[in-house]
């Protein structure tokens, strides 16, 4: 047992400043690292101590693995956590990090390397009953036995790279006529974007969900699962909107999905905080995609059903302890929702709008949580994410915790920059969202940006033209100023006609 007394948090933005708030509730000092581009944000304020890495771009800052390691050596530093993203799934950063005495707040290096190659993942559990999607399992050398093999599995195919991620290195393939083109250029893109040309091929499931599971491991190989998330809203392959539980999961899948969790876990001797991430089909058969070795961006659903703080769980088996709880403790409470808001303009093709956070007012309320790392007047710095905050609700059913999400978006005041709370809003009132009937493919199926324009009813109407004649009327009265009847304060107007 080795008790964290000053955790470095090898991150930035909503990440750091989350992970900095339990530790800080440990009772464990926290330094943070920070680029030039982030030198106001609330992560560095927040943190007891912080550290300048250098210049905005990330292979100048946040991924300099050597600098990271020395300031822990000069400010005494026992354990680094990595959040998600840059060092985090850095298999030879983890190493170093432990070869130099410090705890690393994640699995072993080698549970990340496995996990880290979706071949040798899939690989790694072949062994153990686990569905596997049909596809080739070594990276494909000689295209035209790739070819007989796609055949036999069936168009379409989807190439990936096996070093992928963020949901990069992949591509459809309608037809055989297509193979050899977009094989060439699967490897070569695989090259150039993660420096390793390993590619593979899957079956293209058409209809897909994407469902994943929470897992927990200590260092005494106990691993827990934590339920289901449902990923499915996705954009280019990335997750937008996240729930938990799924609308379609029963209990009996719940235990199935979980316990193969659990197994591709053991697989690699896991331990830490950990996502196994599985496709399933319109038939409700789930298949392992890929193990995410790491705090997953949407954590929070989890805890909101779960009670439990996996950033709390995961310093906890890190410093050597048990884990305090075991399966049957775990239990489901009512439904949460997270939607990622982005600094991006779904208007005009999801570009990044960057810019000043003029007005920046959170909404508030019991069961309602936002995890962000900006205020009012800041700016969003084009070097990293654009993501601005994750809002995240939790009520006692699926229905409440829809109608709570709509008005925490309207509750959310964001100016000076457009950002995709209007479109998570319609994707939350959208009938197929509603009704839990959809696939990965919601986005492509519904969204056009003329759905964002306000369609009033007719009643609405009505009650938008008595208010303008009621207004007409004031205004030649003189009675009060028009737009200073709430002492110059924005009008809500949606809550003004209902
Ligand atoms: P999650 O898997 O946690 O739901 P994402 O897939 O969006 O979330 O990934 C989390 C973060 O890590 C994002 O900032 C994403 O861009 C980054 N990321 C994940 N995998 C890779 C990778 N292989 N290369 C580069 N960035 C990655
Ligand atoms: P990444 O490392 O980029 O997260 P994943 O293997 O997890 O890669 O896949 C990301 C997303 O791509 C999935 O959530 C799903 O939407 C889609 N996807 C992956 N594999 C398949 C498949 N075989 N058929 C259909 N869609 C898939
Ligand atoms: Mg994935």
């Amino acid at each position: 047992m080795s008790k964290i007394k000053k955790l470095l948090v090898a991150n930035r933005g909503e990440i750091a400043l989350r992970i900095m708030k339990t530790a800080k509730q440990m009772g464990i000092t926290t330094v943070a690292v920070y680029s030039e581009a982030d030198r106001n944000s609330l992560h560095v304020k927040f943190a007891d101590e912080a550290v300048l890495l250098g210049p905005p771009p990330s292979n100048q800052s946040y991924l300099l693995s050597d600098k990271i390691i020395d300031a822990c050596k000069k400010l005494q530093v026992d354990a680094i956590h990595p959040g998600y993203g840059f060092l985090s799934e850095n298999a030879g950063f983890a190493k170093k990090v432990s070869d130099a005495g410090i705890i690393f707040v994640g699995p072993s290096p080698e549970a990340i390397e496995v996990m880290g190659s979706k071949l040798a993942a899939k690989n790694a559990v072949s062994k153990y009953g686990i569905p596997m999607v049909p596809g080739t399992d070594e990276a494909i050398t000689d295209i035209p036995a790739a070819k007989v093999k796609a055949l036999e599995i069936g168009y379409p195919i989807l190439i990936k790279a096996s070093a992928g991620g963020g949901g990069k290195g992949m591509r459809i393939v309608a037809s055989e006529e297509e193979f050899e083109e977009q094989m060439q250029r699967a490897i070569s893109e695989a090259e150039s974007a993660f420096g390793d040309g390993a590619v593979f091929i899957e079956k293209y499931i058409t209809s897909p969900r994407h469902i994943e599971i929470q897992v927990i491991g200590d260092q005494q190989g106990n691993v827990v699962y934590l339920f289901e998330r449902e990923c499915s809203v996705q954009r280019r392959h990335q997750k937008v909107i996240e729930e938990a539980p799924s609308a379609v999961v029963s209990p009996e899948m719940r235990k199935a999905m979980g316990e193969a969790a659990v197994k591709v876990a053991k697989a690699c001797d896991y331990y830490g905080a950990g996502t196994v991430e599985f496709i399933v089909d319109e038939k409700l058969n789930f298949y392992f995609l890929e193990m995410n070795t790491r705090l997953q961006v949407e954590h929070p659903v989890t805890e909101m059903i779960t009670g439990k703080d996996l950033v709390k769980e995961q310093i906890h088996v890190a410093e050597g302890h048990s884990l305090p709880f075991s399966q049957d403790d775990l239990s489901i409470n009512g439904h949460s929702i997270e939607v990622r808001v982005y600094a991006e303009d779904p208007r005009n093709n999801f570009l990044p709008d960057i810019g000043n956070l003029k007005t920046y007012i959170r909404p508030q309320g019991p069961g309602i949580r936002v995890d962000d790392g900006f205020e009012q007047g800041m700016d969003i710095p084009i070097y990293y994410d654009p993501m601005i905050s994750k809002l995240i609700v939790h009520d006692e059913n699926r229905e409440k915790a829809i109608q709570k999400m709509v008005s925490a978006i309207d509750d959310y005041q964001i100016t000076g920059i457009e950002t995709t709370l209007s479109f998570c809003r319609f994707v939350l009132e959208h009938e197929a969202f509603i009704s839990g009937d959809f696939d990965t493919k919601f986005v492509e199926k519904y969204f056009s940006p003329e759905k964002l324009d306000i369609k009033w009813t007719e009643e609405e109407m009505e009650l938008l033209a008595g208010l303008a004649v009621e207004m007409y009327e004031r205004s030649k009265n003189q009675l009060i100023p028009i737009g200073n009847e709430n002492g110059g304060k924005r009008t809500n107007w949606k809550n003004r006609l209902i």
